[in-house]
């Protein structure tokens, strides 16, 4: 299989305006969880970049719980997310959730992310495949790590090698985080495949407060390096405000991450 070790011995690199991810570099996405508007979000995009953030992420098409929550500025989102990336000179990521979106995704942003209610839609994946840009595909959050890399499989059947997993909790009976962070994936789907895996404990915990921890855990575990949701102004934020860090313990964060790859 196109995604597993045996096929590729050495983990893949994917490069991306200059950022190395994969391969021992350490890859930090923050930014926040749905672009609102221009002026906060380069207000954030700044801010992350500030603390150390090495790709800026925003969405721009939500997948929300409730049909009448925020669904995402759309094409205006993604305008918006090319002019901070360019302003701040860091590469993209924004979801595309349905095949239809993806030339208008394509056009705007440097990395197509694939959500976890998404993983296996077995019709996207096969269209981003046919793309020549970089993913990142997200687990479903009832999904095993071999179905992870089996949707991973979809992509690179279709041409495209350059994707990035993404470990951001499962289900589970635990009600006091959102998900359960699943440290061990790291390491097991680095066992398997040459691919990168990043992990969000954004989307995993919940939780702010649990977030520092467990983004530690994850590079000590081995991975290629974290996704975390940061607003300068949380309580304000039209999706996953509760989860959101501030930029000043990022900031920290961030610190933390990078002198913990170092001796690793
Ligand atoms: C997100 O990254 O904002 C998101 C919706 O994540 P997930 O697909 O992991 O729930
Ligand atoms: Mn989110």
């Amino acid at each position: 299989k196109l995604a597993s070790k045996e096929f590729r011995p050495d983990p893949s690199v994917f490069e991306v305006k200059g950022i190395r991810i994969g391969g021992g570099h350490l890859a930090v996405i923050a930014g926040p969880c749905a672009i609102e508007g221009e002026e906060i979000f380069f207000e954030i995009a700044e801010a992350v970049r500030a603390a150390g953030a090495n790709v800026l992420r925003g969405g721009a098409f939500k997948p929300r719980t409730s049909p009448y929550s925020f669904q995402g500025l759309g094409e205006e989102g993604l305008k918006i997310l090319k002019a901070a990336g360019d302003r701040f000179a860091m590469p993209t990521v924004t979801e595309v959730m349905d095949p239809r979106q993806i030339d208008l995704v394509c056009r705007y942003a440097d990395i197509l992310q694939i959500g976890a209610r998404n993983m296996q839609n077995f019709d996207l994946l096969k269209e981003i495949g046919r793309t020549d840009k970089l993913v990142m595909l997200k687990r479903g959050m009832s999904a095993t790590v071999k179905d992870l890399l089996m949707s991973a499989e979809y992509i690179l059947s279709q041409g495209n090698h350059k994707v990035i997993l993404c470990e951001r909790g499962v289900r589970s009976f635990e009600d006091s985080t959102r998900n359960m962070m699943d440290l061990s994936a790291i390491p097991n789907a680095q066992g398997q495949s040459h691919l990168p895996i990043i992990a969000d404990p954004s989307h995993a915990t919940g939780r702010p407060d649990l977030i520092p921890a467990m983004a530690r855990a994850s590079i000590a575990a081995g991975a290629d390096g974290v996704h975390v949701e940061v607003h300068t102004c949380p309580e304000q934020a039209l999706s996953d405000g509760p989860q959101a860090l501030l930029p000043e313990p990022f900031a920290a964060l961030v610190d933390d991450l990078r002198r913990l790859a170092e001796v690793l």
